[in-house]
């Protein structure tokens, strides 16, 4: 049996170390190396060593100099954006959408192109790993300075285990991913569900920044939810938690894709508001109809801001549906933001003043007041965004309670 103090341990606790100080020196940068005892609890002889590590391997700067009190002025050390990069990949059935982020979480590569990954599993990861290979040579960035893979998906993901336990957009069931695909890229390899994984970059670089509890929906193809916490993502018991898509919002209403009943995904997604809009005209619905083409979205969308008062009811209906499950979330959460995120949030005041207008009707009391609701339409290059920062946020480890 392995001594509790021994290497292995030792390691592991070196790589907590340092990923607890790259945290710290991403939140307080530029700092100073006391300045890191004081915060971290560890030794300044810990710190340098570590710092001294980080610096050597190009992931920190050294800068200016603090406010002194005299004497010698304090170097301060700040993430070198450029040390590392991390690969994020938004999977759908029928294109990868691709980004490269540097460690402030800004993008300096992207690329989108049809690939079909529908139905082919565990063939999909070698597949996976020649296309990774591909991007980084495209790229032009160093392959050693790439710090690990991180890939979105939506469906039910285990994203401690790396595994794809349901996946019906994808087709894909207990695909395991992060193993196999990162023994093939040798790097780590970080799976989780894509609005998760968007949560997780608001988190960690964008609006979500200053909160410890927030909401992140997504409008679009489907309607999602991540949950952020006491600081970290909620996935319940099976992480399947989120799926704000098919609560119920219509007892016995329109069939969903999920084969239940009257859900919110039915109405208020994007193939929900056409079906709404095609009821009402009494047009036959498409077989297909559940994907539903981007265009005719947009073309309901004109017809609404063009005052056509079937596609204004079908936003309206959508917008009403949102608002009073949102209503419903903030009463049992009392998040302090919601971000309103993905294409369909793009839809503006026609979707969005009726949704106003039914979640300030039930919310309760005091609860609404102090939130900030905040509408971000996103292009699919977020979604990959958030994939990347899957990899951000195990380098960027937080020190305090494991969260983002
Ligand atoms: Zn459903």
């Amino acid at each position: 049996m392995k001594s509790k103090n021994g290497p292995a341990n030792r390691q592991l606790i070196r790589d907590i170390n340092q990923n607890s100080l790259l945290n710290l020196i991403k939140t307080e940068g530029p700092v100073a190396r006391t300045r890191l005892a004081e915060l971290s609890g560890l030794s300044l002889a810990t710190i340098s060593y570590i710092t001294g590590d980080l610096l050597e391997r190009n992931l920190l700067l050294e800068s200016g100099a603090a406010e002194s009190t005299g004497g010698r002025k304090p170097v301060l050390l700040e993430i070198r954006p450029e040390g590392g990069f991390a690969i994020g990949l938004k999977l759908t059935e029928y294109e990868i959408i691709a980004v490269i982020l540097n460690l402030n979480g800004e993008i300096v590569y992207s690329e989108r192109y049809s690939f079909e990954l529908r139905d082919h599993g565990k063939q999909a990861i070698f597949l996976l790993a020649e296309q990774v290979q591909a991007l980084i040579g495209r790229s032009g960035l160093a392959r050693a300075k790439m710090i690990g893979l991180g890939l979105g998906m939506p469906g039910l993901i285990n994203s401690e285990k790396g595994i794809c336990i349901d996946s019906p957009i994808l087709g894909w069931y207990d695909v395991a991913i992060s193993e196999p695909l990162g023994d093939l890229l040798n790097m780590p390899v970080y799976v989780d569900n894509d609005v998760n994984s968007l949560a997780i970059y608001e988190k960690l670089f964008g609006q979500g920044q200053p909160f410890d509890h927030f909401l992140t929906i997504t409008m679009g193809r489907g309607v999602g939810l991540g949950l952020v916490i006491n600081g970290d993502v909620y996935r319940g018991g099976l992480g399947g938690a989120g799926e704000f898509g098919h609560t119920t919002v219509i007892i016995d209403g329109r069939q969903c894709e999920c084969g239940n009943l009257g859900c919110l995904e039915a109405y208020a997604s994007d193939w929900g508001i056409l079906h709404t809009a095609q009821e009402m005209r009494g047009e036959e619905i498409p077989a297909n109809s559940l994907q539903a083409p981007e265009h005719e979205i947009l073309r309901l969308l004109d017809q609404a801001r063009a005052g056509d008062i079937v596609a204004l009811e079908a936003f309206r209906l959508a917008g009403k549906l949102l608002g009073v499950s949102l209503a419903n979330l903030v009463n049992l959460l009392n998040p302090q933001l919601v971000l309103l995120s993905g294409s369909g949030a793009g839809a503006g005041s026609i979707l969005f003043d009726p949704m106003h207008q039914a979640l300030e009707a039930h919310t309760f009391a005091r609860l609404g007041q102090e939130m900030r609701l905040a509408i971000e339409p996103a292009g699919d290059e977020s979604w990959a965004r958030g994939a990347a920062s899957l990899v951000l946020r195990q380098f960027f480890l937080s020190p305090v309670n494991g969260g983002i």
